[in-house]
C-alpha cells in the first residue's frame, strides 16, 4: 500500500461507484435529499479528508420518515407477509451481507477506521449471521393457551390465549463504533417480530448503513418497512425519539443520551430499550493460564481501539502475577502495529473522529495530572489523523476520572488486588455500569463463583469479547434496559396480548 494514500487506492470499483454516488435518504422506499437540501461531511478518521457528504435529515425529515413508518405497520404488506416470507427476506439480507463482504468491510473501515482484516472476519460477518439467526425467530413468536378458574363466574368456561404482535413503529438510533453490526443487531429483530422502522445511523459513521438499506431492498423489503435516515443528534436523533407516531425507541450508545432518550420518550411513555455504556472489570486470578490471560486481557481493551461499551476497562490482577500481567500487556500494546484501517497489515486504526481524539487525550491528562503512570502509550500517535498509542497506566486509584468514567479509547487502567471475597468483589462491583465483566482462572469453582457474584450482563471466563446472534447481550445499572440478541432481544419489539372468550 501507498503510505500516503491511506489505503484509498485498495478499495474495490464498486465501493469507489458507491461513494462518488449522491449519498440520500432511504424514506418510504424512495432515496431523496434532506427537505432543507442540507448535507455534511463524512471524514476519514486516517486522515481527517472529506470522503463522502450525506443528507443533513432534520425535523421535517424524521416527520417523513415516521408517518411511512406508520403508514407501512397499519395498512402495508408487512403486516399480511406471513411469517415465513418474512424469514426469507431477512435470510436473504443475510446472504447478500455476505456476498457483499468485501465491499461492506472496505466502507466500514475507510469510514470508522477499524482494521480491515476485523471488519471482514468480525463486522460484516456476524452482522449477515444476525439476520439469518433472526430469519428463525419470524416464523417461532407464539403466544400460549391458558386455563382459567375466574371465582365469579365459577360455572363459566372460557377459552383464553396470548398473541404476540408487533409493538409498532420502532425508532431506532445506533452509535459508529460497530456501524454496520449496530444496525443488524438493531433491524434483525425489528423486521422478524413485524414491526416498521425509523434508523438513524451515527453521523460520524453514515456509509454502512447506506448501503445496507440498499442489501434491504434488494433482498424485497416492502417500501416503508425500513427508513433510513442520516442526521445529528439533536437535530435528527432528538425529533425522532420524541415524535408522537413511534410506538418504542431502541437506542445504543452514551448513559448521557440515554438518559435524554428515557426523557424524551416519557412525554407519551414509549417503550424504550437502552444499551449504554461501561466501565467493565476484567480480573485476572493468581491461578489464572497467563499465556491465555494476558493475551486476553490486551485484546478486552485494546480490540476495536477500545471504542468498545463493553471494553475490559478496569483490570484488576491478583498480587503475585500483577507485574507480569502489567509487563506482558503493555509489551503487547508497543508491539501493535497502528495504522490506517485500509492497510491490511494494521491491528490498530485511528480513533473515529477529532471529538474522541480529544476525549481520549483529556483522559490520558487527567490520568497523568492525578498521578497515574503509563507503562506504554500515553500519547496521540503522528499528527495527522485521530491516531492514539494504546496505554496502559498503573499507579491508579478509585478516585481517579480514568478509573470511574467510560474513556472508550485504547485506555487500561490497572490495579492489583489480593483477597477475592472481601476485596475483589466488591471493587468489581464499584461502577454505576454493569454491562460486561471477565475472568481468568484455571480453577472452575473460582470462576463460576464470580460469574455469578458480578453485576453485569455479560460474564467471559477465560475469553473476552466473544459474541454470537444466539447470547444475549445488554446491561445492569447505568448500562441499559432490555437485552440485544439471543430470543430475549424479540420482548424489546412484541406486546402480549390477552384474548378471553366465554364458551
Ligand atoms: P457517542 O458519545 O459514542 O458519540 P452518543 O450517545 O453521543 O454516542 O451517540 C449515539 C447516537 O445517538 C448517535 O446516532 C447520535 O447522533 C445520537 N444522539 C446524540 N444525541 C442525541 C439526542 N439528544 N437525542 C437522540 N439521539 C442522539
Amino acid at each position: 500500500m501507498d503510505g500516503n494514500d491511506s489505503g484509498l487506492t485498495s478499495l474495490s470499483a464498486t465501493v469507489r461507484q458507491f461513494l462518488s454516488q449522491p449519498k440520500k435518504a432511504l424514506i418510504n422506499g424512495k432515496w431523496q435529499a434532506a427537505q432543507a437540501g442540507q448535507t455534511f461531511e463524512v471524514l476519514n478518521p486516517a486522515t481527517g479528508e472529506v470522503i463522502a457528504r450525506v443528507a443533513d435529515c432534520q425535523k421535517a425529515d424524521v416527520d417523513q420518515a415516521v408517518q411511512a413508518a406508520r403508514k407501512a405497520f397499519d395498512g402495508g404488506p408487512w403486516r399480511r407477509m406471513s411469517p415465513a416470507d418474512r424469514g426469507k427476506i431477512l435470510w436473504k439480507i443475510g446472504d447478500l451481507i455476505q456476498a457483499n463482504l468485501e465491499d461492506l468491510a472496505q466502507i466500514e473501515s475507510l469510514d470508522n477506521g477499524k482494521p480491515i482484516a476485523v471488519a471482514r472476519a468480525a463486522d460484516v460477518v456476524l452482522a449477515a449471521d444476525l439476520f439469518r439467526y433472526m430469519a428463525g425467530w419470524a416464523t417461532k413468536i407464539e403466544g400460549e393457551s391458558i386455563s382459567l378458574s375466574v371465582p365469579y363466574t365459577p360455572d363459566a368456561e372460557y377459552h383464553a390465549y396470548t398473541r404476540k404482535e408487533p409493538i409498532g413503529v420502532v425508532a431506532q438510533i445506533i452509535p459508529w463504533n460497530f456501524p454496520l453490526l449496530m444496525a443488524a443487531w438493531k433491524l434483525g429483530p425489528v423486521l422478524a417480530t413485524g414491526c416498521t422502522v425509523v434508523l438513524k445511523v451515527a453521523e460520524e459513521t453514515p456509509l454502512s448503513g447506506l448501503r445496507l438499506a440498499e442489501i434491504c431492498q434488494e433482498a424485497g423489503l416492502p417500501d416503508g418497512v425500513l427508513n433510513l435516515l442520516t442526521g445529528f443528534g439533536e437535530s435528527c436523533g432528538a425529533p425522532l425519539a420524541a415524535h408522537p407516531l413511534v410506538d418504542k425507541v431502541a437506542f445504543t450508545g452514551s448513559t448521557e443520551v440515554g438518559k435524554l432518550i428515557v426523557r424524551a420518550a416519557a412525554n407519551d411513555l414509549k417503550k424504550v430499550t437502552l444499551e449504554l455504556g461501561g466501565k467493565s472489570p476484567n480480573i485476572i486470578l493468581n491461578d489464572a493460564d497467563l499465556d491465555i490471560a494476558i493475551p486476553g486481557a490486551a485484546s478486552a481493551i485494546f480490540f476495536n481501539h477500545g471504542q468498545t461499551c463493553c471494553a475490559g476497562s478496569r483490570l484488576f490482577v491478583q498480587d503475585k502475577v500483577y507485574d507480569k500481567v502489567v509487563e506482558g500487556i503493555s509489551k503487547i500494546a508497543q508491539e501493535i502495529k497502528i495504522g490506517p484501517g485500509l492497510d491490511p497489515t494494521t491491528q490498530m486504526g485511528p480513533l473515529v473522529s477529532q471529538v474522541q481524539l480529544d476525549r481520549v487525550s483529556s483522559f490520558l491528562r487527567s490520568g497523568e495530572e492525578q498521578g497515574a503512570r503509563a507503562t506504554c502509550g500515553g500519547k496521540r500517535n503522528g499528527d495527522k489523523g485521530y491516531f492514539v498509542q494504546p496505554t496502559v497506566l498503573v499507579d491508579t486509584h478509585e478516585q481517579m476520572r480514568v478509573y470511574q468514567e467510560e474513556i472508550f479509547g485504547p485506555v487500561l487502567v490497572a490495579m492489583p488486588f489480593k483477597d477475592v471475597d472481601d476485596e475483589l468483589i466488591r471493587r468489581a462491583n464499584d461502577s454505576v455500569y454493569g454491562l460486561a465483566a471477565g475472568v481468568f482462572s484455571s480453577n472452575l469453582s473460582s470462576a463460576h463463583r464470580l460469574a455469578a457474584r458480578l453485576r453485569a450482563g455479560t460474564v467471559w471466563v477465560n475469553c473476552y469479547n466473544i459474541f454470537d446472534a444466539a447470547l444475549p447481550f445488554g446491561g445492569y445499572k447505568q448500562s441499559g434496559w432490555g437485552r440485544e440478541m439471543g430470543h430475549e432481544v424479540l420482548k424489546n419489539y412484541l406486546e402480549t396480548k390477552s384474548v378471553c372468550m366465554s364458551v
